[in-house]
């Protein structure tokens, strides 16, 4: 399989070059030449792990062996994906078994896992991650202990939870991480500078391992295979609609790619907090970008998602989009008061985010499934206080135990780049 951008479906990039480089050279975003059919599984899978296997052949052979591919596959997907029911008609597919505790697990274990193998003999490489919070967790998780990677983590200082914090800054040996003065717009302002710095780039390898990178997108589209199979075996041929918790739309558009891959979905809908740039284009056809809103579903706090060209490139025109896309939005008040309907209804606990797809498929009256993008224990501040202590840390969640560890930086470039040049 070859790739192309977003930009112009003629040019055509080999794998390594595309995950190496993370956006294309005319700016756009990577894409698949070809929509492949992985998805008329003579047998059905009997994990994730298999059905990942058989659905990554087409994007990774004629680059890597299949046994390199099943390793691959074996130890990124070590964790379950569950399909639960919780009402009538309305199931949650749970991303939220992996070791941080959210969806970015999945594609970051198979970035982490593909990058060495495609890179066997090169020099060490640099991977620099700017976060606001569950984007640090899952790189660094994913990357920590593997060879001839070091991650440096820029976070914005007493902007991130403790939780989430503790995620990449007590793992320690390839994994570095710096307290940056300033807010998440200054980190990524460093590491955009570090990219652009050519004198940087002559004597050090930089990468990034960002959520529109390839490597990460590609292995999302698994999951809504996995669950339409979960999903048929209970319910044999009526179409589920899919709602997605949306931010900057990698995890709603890795939908839409297994959609085109043939998975056969009802529809997908967009839910949104008031960061609402992508319902509003469809509603009304124009797309402004805009600053971000702080919510209390801030994993989704984004108000010009990256992803919306592949949602263009996918969807086609504006009508088209609208014939396979629906969308909810809603405000911190509703958002909680959504936590506490259902489980004073069910008994099930929703983190803040996951709650936004739960309303959007309750609203739309359809029957279907909701993406959980995260476990509850996650936002705890953000849970009402009588529902907090039935919310339990997951018996497979390991700490460290470690030391939390972390280097001061300003937001000067200047200081930056004589900590990388000191690495
Ligand atoms: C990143 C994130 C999202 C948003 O996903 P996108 O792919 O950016 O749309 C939603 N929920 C949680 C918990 C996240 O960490």
């Amino acid at each position: 399989m070859k790739f192309c951008s977003t930009r112009n479906p003629e040019t055509l990039y080999g794998l390594k070059e595309a995950i190496n480089a993370g956006l294309a050279p005319d700016g756009g975003l990577f894409m698949p030449s070809y929509y492949p059919r992985a998805y008329n599984l003579v047998a059905q899978p009997e994990s994730f792990e298999d059905l990942a296997f058989s659905d990554s052949l087409p994007y990774l052979s004629g680059e890597l062996e299949d046994k390199e591919i099943k390793k691959l596959t074996r130890s990124a997907f070590n964790f379950q994906i569950p399909l639960k029911k919780i009402e009538d008609n309305i199931y949650v597919l749970e991303l939220f078994h992996g070791p941080t505790l959210a969806f970015k697990d999945v594609g970051a274990r198979f970035m982490a896992g593909l990058m060495p193998v495609l890179n066997k003999h090169n020099e060490e490489t640099n991977i620099l991650v700017a976060t606001s919070g569950d984007t640090g967790g899952a790189v660094a998780s994913a990357f920590h202990g593997v060879e001839n990677i070091r991650v440096t983590v820029l976070y914005p200082e007493g902007k991130v939870s403790e939780f989430q914090k503790r995620q990449f800054t007590t793992l320690g040996d390839n994994i570095n991480c710096l307290a940056v003065k300033g807010n998440f717009d200054d980190c990524q302002r460093l590491v955009k500078n570090a990219f652009n710095d050519k004198g940087l780039r002559r004597k050090i390898r930089l990468s990034s391992a960002n959520s529109i990178n390839i490597g990460r997108w590609l292995p999302q589209s698994f999951y809504y295979h996995w669950g339409l199979l979960q999903w048929q075996k209970a319910h044999q041929d009526t179409l589920p609609l899919i709602a997605v918790p949306s931010g900057n739309y990698g995890n709603l558009t890795a939908g839409m790619l297994a959609h085109n891959s043939g998975i056969k979905a009802g529809g997908f809908i967009a839910a949104s907090n008031i960061n609402n740039t992508v319902p509003e284009y469809l509603e009304t056809g124009n797309y402004l970008p805009r600053k971000s809103v702080p919510t209390v579903a801030n994993a989704m706090d984004v108000g010009d998602p990256s992803n919306f060209e592949r949602m263009k490139y996918m969807g086609g025109s504006h009508e088209q989009l609208r014939s396979m896309l629906s969308a909810y939005t809603f405000s911190d008040k509703e958002i909680i008061e959504g936590i506490t309907y259902v489980h004073d209804n069910t008994g099930y606990i929703l983190d803040p985010h996951s709650a936004t797809a739960y309303m959007a498929l309750k609203n739309s009256g359809r029957h279907g499934f909701f993406i959980a993008t995260a476990h509850p224990v996650k936002f705890m501040d953000v849970i009402p206080e009588k529902i907090r202590n039935y919310v339990k840390l997951p018996s497979h969640f390991s700490e460290t135990g470690k030391k939390s560890q972390s280097d001061s930086m300003t937001t000067d470039y200047n200081d930056f780049r004589h900590y990388l040049s000191d690495l």
